[in-house]
């Protein structure tokens, strides 16, 4: 089987939430389509190992923000590469409790979506669950962003949580600096290239590793300077 067929298929990018009764968690989820029209349903598939699909399986409902191609990675990493059973991610973004009582991510998000559970399919490592469509509205008419945005514009890499994650995937290659120099998230993956730096987080292009302020971050995930390798 030649599994970079897989890499053919297009999907979003969506911050998926679930709870009830002060237990709300969220993640990163690319896998989300409609079903039905008549009535509106839609479908998600979660890893069995993730908080949101504990929340899913308790509450029976959950919310789905369509993020924006403007979505910065420290929100995806945060989202993507974070464990609600650690830290409380929707602490910090901005949200709003929906009509099934979710909360639903309100920072770059250019729509929503909110289901309840109607239906569940078990996929061994991962469930997909279809929910009936209850509530849905726009928040802004910017660019939804997708898979391979998130993949080639941002660098982006697949939680190995997802359902598309494949083992082999290749790095994204950048011509600009030499392999010595570039220097590897050993937690997400995401690979720092002095020719690009990390505007975002501060670090001009050009920059050396090693001279970055150790306060600095993985842009990804969130992972310590330390938490790097050197690129092989
Ligand atoms: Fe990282």
């Amino acid at each position: 089987m030649n599994r970079s067929v897989l890499h053919k298929i297009t999907y979003g990018l969506y911050i998926i939430t679930s709870g009830q009764e002060g237990n709300f968690n969220g993640q990163i989820g690319n896998t989300m389509f409609q079903v039905t029209s008549e009535p509106a349903t839609i479908a998600i598939s979660i890893n069995k190992g993730n908080y949101t699909h504990e929340l899913i399986k308790l509450s029976r409902k959950f919310a789905v923000s369509i993020l924006s191609q403007a979505a910065p990675m420290t929100l995806i990493g945060l989202f993507g590469f974070k464990s609600g059973r650690e830290v409380n991610k929707l602490l910090d973004v901005k949200t709003k409790t929906g009509v099934t009582g979710v909360p639903i991510v309100l920072d770059y998000s250019i729509a929503y979506l909110e289901a309840e559970l109607i239906s569940e399919l078990d996929c061994g490592t991962h469930t997909i669950f279809v929910g009936r469509i209850v509530d849905a509205d726009t928040i802004s008419n910017e660019e939804p962003m997708t898979y391979d945005y998130y993949h080639k514009v941002k660098g982006g890499k697949a939680s190995k949580n997802a359902p598309t994650y494949l083992k082999e995937e290749p790095a994204v290659k950048h011509e600009q600096a030499a392999p010595a120099n570039r220097y590897v998230c050993s937690v997400c993956g995401y690979v720092y290239d002095p020719a690009i730096g990390d505007p975002d987080g501060g670090v001009a292009p050009g920059t050396r590793f090693e001279d970055i302020p150790d306060s600095w971050v993985c842009p990804v995930c969130g992972a310590a300077k330390a938490q790097f390798e050197k690129e092989q």
